[in-house]
């Protein structure tokens, strides 16, 4: 049996309801279609699904009688798996389609080891929006992880962020008014007034021996600049906290999906037609011709060819090793804070589950990811948007471009070009929902 725009249809029975589109191909024309083979494969780590082939009659009818979609969702990551299942539940016919060959976009979790490893990079989950939390928890049960990640520095462990356990290291203080008496004789002490670069900005924020161990060293690894060639702006604060806490995110709902971000995803879309290793923008006016609506939550500026010039991204690099031993760091994120160790950070992916499998026993081998910093360049993985004065300006043409498109509407990290975190596009894609619904936001 297979499930299409809505209606279960029978191996060998014909569908007269929807003509006009040939799934396959994403050409129109057709007045009847007949499943003769269809393969779906929902494996472990998300969905395979392949639809092989539609016979089709030559009878062609008119375009906009038989729209087969209310919305084409161009992309299966958050914004689009959220878009796709609030659409559906409206009672609309959705069509979800992804060029990579798995669902969940860059939150994607692949077993490995039975280690739910995060593929395009380390994913904690928090927020501070209930009503974002209540709705992820439809779909997934959330562990209780804190990111709590620490230091190194040439063999040093310091607690991250910033805080009197750090400090505690750093110069054996035990009081915050010990903390902030060294730190406010380190910022006296380098009189900086009007900080000229990134360097004199982050020693004016925290003293000089703060900045010197932990922000120096990563974040010129992070750019691939020296400090003092960086623009202060970049650093606008840097929190200090004069408690004894490590919880990074310090929000008020915190936690991994059990079982892992993919399996997740797969619930959102249950019941809802995917289809992956498709790209869009190969066959875009096919595609068009199925729905009567599109999200694009590929990228604004790829959509028009880069016509007006590419936008620019910062690029991580990841590599991954599966390593026979039960234990390697012993913590999920370690950031490497001198200029010396070419990686930023290892995550070792088993401790976001406590090191233990779902059934509460103990993995005896570990995964770990070591990331690098790296130039992006056209093609690459856009991982983080570059929110310059130039790649601003260029992504506003874009955006005044994409205002005339009036039935498309482009959403998430890359058909908005900006930074977000989960639940921020969670937000995003309900609040948009909401509106197609003509509800209030
Ligand atoms: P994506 O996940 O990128 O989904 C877009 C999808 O569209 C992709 O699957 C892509 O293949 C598809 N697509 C693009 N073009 C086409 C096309 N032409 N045809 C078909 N499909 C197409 N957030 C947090 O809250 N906590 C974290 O700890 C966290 N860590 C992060 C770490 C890193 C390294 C990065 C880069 C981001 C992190 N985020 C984190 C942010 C989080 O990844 C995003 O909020 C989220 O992935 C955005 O979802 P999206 O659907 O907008 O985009």
């Amino acid at each position: 049996m297979y499930a299409n725009a809505g209606k279960t249809i029978e191996t060998g029975q014909q569908c007269m309801e929807h003509s006009e589109f040939d799934v396959t191909t994403g050409k129109n024309s057709m007045a009847w279609c007949e499943k003769t083979e269809v393969e779906t494969r929902w494996s472990a780590e998300g969905i395979s699904h392949k639809q092989l082939p539609w016979k089709l009659s030559q009878t062609t009818v008119k375009k906009a009688e038989c729209k087969m979609y209310d919305y084409l969702i161009v992309g299966a990551g958050l914004y689009g798996a959220v878009f796709a299942r609030q659409m559906t539940d409206a009672g609309k016919r959705v069509l979800v389609i992804d060029k990579r060959s798995h669902i969940g976009g860059n939150v994607y979790t692949e077993t490995i080891e039975g280690i739910h490893v995060h593929k395009y990079g380390a994913h904690i989950f928090h927020t501070n929006n209930k009503q974002v939390w209540d709705y992820v928890n439809r779909f997934a049960q959330f562990n209780h992880f804190i990111n709590s990640p620490i230091a190194k520095y040439h063999g040093e462990v310091y607690s991250l962020p910033f805080n009197m356990y750090t400090f505690n290291r750093m110069w054996g203080v035990t009081t915050p008014e010990e903390a902030r008496s060294k730190i406010l004789a380190q910022q006296l002490e380098a009189g900086i007034r009007d900080p000229k670069n990134l360097e004199e900005q982050a020693i004016s924020l925290v003293g000089t021996d703060v900045y010197q161990k932990l922000i120096k060293g990563y974040t010129e690894k992070q750019w691939g600049r020296d400090c003092r060639d960086l623009p202060p702006f970049i650093i606008k604060r840097l929190p200090v906290r004069l408690t004894y806490d490590n919880n990074y995110f310090n929000a008020a709902y915190q936690g991994i999906p059990v079982g892992g971000y993919t399996r997740m995803v797969r619930n959102m879309l249950e019941g809802i037609e995917v289809r992956l290793d498709t790209d869009y923008l190969h066959d875009r006016a096919g595609w068009n011709a199925a729905a009567k609506r599109v999200v694009f939550t590929g990228a604004i500026d790829a959509y028009f060819d880069c016509s007006l010039g590419a936008l620019e991204y910062r690029s991580v690099r990841f590599e991954t090793q599966v390593l026979d031993m039960p234990n390697f760091q012993g913590n999920a994120a370690v950031n490497y804070t001198d200029r010396e160790t070419p990686w930023t950070r290892i995550i070792e992916h088993k401790w976001f589950e406590f090191g233990l499998d779902e059934h509460g026993q103990e993995l005896p081998k570990t995964v770990i990811s070591r990331e690098f910093s790296s130039e992006w360049k056209p093609g690459d993985e856009p991982y983080y948007p570059v929110n310059d004065e130039k790649n601003s300006r260029l992504y506003e043409q874009y955006r005044q471009l994409a205002l005339q498109e009036t039935r498309v509407l482009f959403g998430g990290r890359l058909g908005e070009y900006k930074y977000y975190d989960m639940d921020a596009v969670i937000d995003a894609a309900m609040k948009s929902t909401a509106a197609q619904n003509g509800q209030a936001v």
